[in-house]
């Protein structure tokens, strides 16, 4: 029997399961695109029954209401609305009914089959919970089925709901009671030949925006029926549903008395350490660092605390370098890389050994430093960023992450942003790239602008090796502490100047306020592996296809730069200072000068950080990168074999050799610099396409000016300790003449809006 192929759409809050479900339905059989006209990911797929039949299934961006209008949130509600899938899936957290199902609440309003699916069974069995699915699918009308999407339970059973609902049209019904004004604005929606018109009545007595402008003519009509009527509907709207869900969760949930009432109070318990006023950002930094240190520390555990290591790890044995480095155990995240290096560093000489002949040299360089060693750096940063991926992943999956916009919520609200921002920049310390493209899920255009512009002053990943090398310089040879916490204070000064260009926007060219948001907190799960591949490969993918394309090709030109002359004539390694590169450093030298590390004219390698810092501006891999080619050709080696720490220090010491120096605010100042600067091609492009027409061209002079102010600004105050005073200064005294002028017009347009 032939039959038309049925389409399921999945629905639900955030963290309610729906990727795991999706991935549980569809196996292998997925796929991911772009709805069209905008660029939320699309992911769908098929089910199956069986040989012969089959079910597409669509994943809808996860929302948290059906009210504002982030992109996902249009997607979500104009799939349903106008494309009319065949029956929606609502997921719903069980273990979070209250909180989840508010939506449910407006998706059973629409005229669009539907079925409701109770996640997570498996947590609340093992809590020993009860749900009474009968007195649920009585008062909400339509069928619930528990499901546990990560343990594949239920999910026969909710398919085949899905299919027989599929196979009846249902017309949309509500929970809310009846009205006279209810059902007036809903005659206006029908008189308009609108189907769902109770949804569309409700949206336009919320004096929803998306249904003003869809169906203007029933919604002026519905404004002057709500006119009339005087009264806040919106707020009685929002009263009414919880009143039926809290009612409605009263009846349905069983409980087994105590031991489950002090289960709650023990996340509660929780919730009250981690989202407490004060302890929640400080318990969050700790967090950030507990995590950096288990991913890029060099020196993880000092030896001396355990002697017996020392005995196995101790220094010439097989182990140095590897696990071990100068008194101390590298971190899990550097051991990772160390291995991965190690094979890569292996590969490169033996290909190397291929090319015996005196007239190959230029060729094996090409072949060797340019195109492997251009692919070689990538391939090792993989096993960090995955591993940093991996605990962003733990994070967010527990719930956590939701906790700490919330948190933050409070913060930024000051500012004239929501916590929600706080996610696409706590992104930013992997890559700019997705952090920007998830800027989709803020509500407001100057919310989505201000949160492009900083989010790569939080430090990503590519940034982490120039980090990683010249705090390495700074500690050994310039008396600072720890690499790792120079590294730390890199990032708190870029959260920190991220927040005052947030400040600084918000009090000059972006005076909105943004609309209040309201988060539901999802409870907190134990993170799945499953679920955590998912989350790894969905993220690592991004920077793979970065990595292997931008990254790739730009080491093979910075190799050829610097490897010729502008007559063509090829360049030894440690020839570099005549290149074609070197030229082009020398010439915009001057231009740091007030960032510390300019002013070194006319010494042997003065130019060294600013070249690198121009080839930056294509991927800050090539920061590093570039600086490996200038120490070995400092250091008369032909293939740079030390560290990225002892490339830079070569470059400090043949400055001051030639008459120069290097201080170490310049070298401070040098790392700001490439934090705070244009980030990559990539992300530049991803900004491109995410920001509103005619912001690009500011976006990068902001850029430009915050990085070269800044650089500035941090080569001052650590060179010249009494400037900091200054800056402080300065910095006040701009807030406060910005606070007193937005307040005086603000006051003089009430003044003149009371006329
Ligand atoms: P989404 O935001 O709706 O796509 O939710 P995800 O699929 O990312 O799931 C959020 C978290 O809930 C993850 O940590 C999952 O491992 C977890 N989760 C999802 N379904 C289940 C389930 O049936 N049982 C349990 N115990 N955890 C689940
Ligand atoms: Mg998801």
């Amino acid at each position: 029997m032939e039959q038309k192929k049925l389409t399921a759409a999945l629905f639900g809050n955030p963290n309610c399961g729906k990727t795991t479900l999706f991935n549980s339905l569809t196996g292998s059989r997925a796929y991911v695109g772009n709805w069209p006209g905008v660029t939320v990911e699309k992911r769908s797929g098929t089910y199956r029954f069986s040989k012969d039949s089959e079910m597409d299934i669509v994943d809808l961006p996860g929302i948290y209401s059906l009210s504002p209008y982030t992109p996902e949130e249009v997607v979500a509600r104009n799939f349903i609305i106008d494309e009319h899938p065949d029956v929606v899936i609502n997921v719903v957290d069980a273990t979070n009914l209250e909180r989840n199902l508010y939506m449910s609440t407006q998706v059973l309003e629409m005229d669009v089959p539907l079925v409701i699916a109770l996640n997570m069974v498996d947590v609340l069995e093992k809590e020993g919970r009860k749900l009474d699915v009968k007195a649920l699918e009585e008062r909400l009308g339509v069928k619930v089925v528990l499901i546990s999407a990560l343990r594949e339970k239920g999910l026969k059973e909710l398919m085949e709901a899905a299919r027989d609902a599929a196979l009846s049209p249902r017309k949309g019904h509500s929970v809310l009671p009846e009205k006279e004004i209810y059902s007036k604005a809903e005659k206006a929606y029908e008189a308009a030949g609108l189907s769902s018109p109770f949804f569309h009545a409700v949206k336009a007595l919320e004096k929803d925006e998306l249904e003003a402008k869809a169906n203007p003519l029933p919604y002026e009509e519905v404004q002057k029926l709500a006119q009339e009527d005087g009264s806040d509907l919106e707020a009685a709207i929002a009263d009414e549903r919880y009143a039926f869900i809290e009612k409605l969760c009263k009846e349905a949930t069983k409980r087994k008395r105590q031991k489950e009432s002090e289960k709650l109070s023990l996340s509660d318990k929780v919730d009250k350490v981690l989202t407490n006023r004060w302890a929640g950002i400080p318990i969050f930094i700790v967090l950030l660092f507990v995590i950096f240190h288990l991913v890029f520390s060099e020196d993880f555990l000092y030896l001396s605390y355990s002697g017996l290591i020392q005995g196995t790890f101790a220094e010439g044995t097989m182990w140095e370098g590897l696990f071990y480095a100068d008194g101390a155990i590298m971190s899990p995240g550097v051991i990772l890389a160390n291995f991965v290096n190690c094979l890569t560093g292996g590969l490169s000489t033996l290909v190397s050994g291929w090319f015996t002949d005196p007239s190959l040299v230029p060729l094996q360089g090409f072949i060797v430093d340019g195109v492997l060693g251009g692919l070689f750096a990538v391939i090792g940063f993989i096993p960090q960023i995955l591993f940093l991926f991996f605990f962003f992943s733990i994070l967010e999956d527990s719930g956590y992450m939701a906790r700490v916009a919330f948190i933050f919520d409070r913060v930024f609200r000051k500012f004239g942003l929501s916590g929600r921002a706080f996610l696409p920049m706590i992104m930013g310390f992997g890559c700019s790239v997705p952090a920007m493209i998830n800027t989709r899920s803020l509500n407001t255009e100057k919310e989505r602008i201000q949160t492009i512009r900083v989010i790569p002053f939080f430090s990503c990943m590519a940034k982490a090796p120039i980090l990683a090398a010249v705090a390495g310089v700074l500690a050994a040879d310039f008396g600072w502490a720890a690499s790792d916490l120079v590294a730390l204070l890199v990032y708190v000064a870029g959260i920190g100047v991220a927040i005052i260009s947030i400040i600084a926007m918000h009090l000059t060219t972006m005076r909105e306020k943004v609309p209040p948001f309201i988060m539901e907190l999802p409870s907190y799960h134990l993170p799945q592996p499953r679920a955590l591949a998912i989350h790894i490969y969905d993220k690592g993918k991004h920077f793979l296809k970065k990595a292997f394309t931008i990254i790739f090709l730009t080491t093979i030109a910075v190799w050829v730069l610097s490897h010729f002359r502008w007559d063509y004539t090829y360049l030894e390694n440690n020839q570099i200072g005549e290149s074609i590169l070197a030229d082009i450093g020398r010439l915009i030298q001057p231009l740091f000068t007030p960032l510390g590390f300019g002013y070194q004219l006319g010494t042997a390698w003065g130019w060294a950080f600013a070249v690198t810092a121009i080839t930056g501006l294509i991927a800050k891999e090539n920061v590093i990168m570039t600086m490996g080619y200038l120490g070995a050709a400092i250091l008369g080696t032909a293939e740079f074999a030390g560290s990225d720490v002892e490339a830079v220090e070569a470059i400090v010491q043949a400055v001051s050799l030639s008459g120069g120096t290097i201080t170490s605010g310049a070298l401070f100042a040098f790392i700001m610099f490439n934090v705070l600067t244009i980030p990559c091609f990539a992300a530049v492009a991803t900004a491109h396409a995410e920001l509103p027409k005619g912001k690009m061209g500011w976006t990068i002079l902001f850029w430009l000016l915050v990085s070269y102010v800044g650089g500035t600004a941090f080569f001052l105050m650590c060179d010249y300790p009494w400037t900091i005073a200054i800056v402080v200064l300065l910095l006040a005294g701009f807030f406060t003449f910005a606070y007193f002028y937005n307040k005086k017009k603000s006051l003089e347009e009430k003044m003149k809006g009371a006329d």
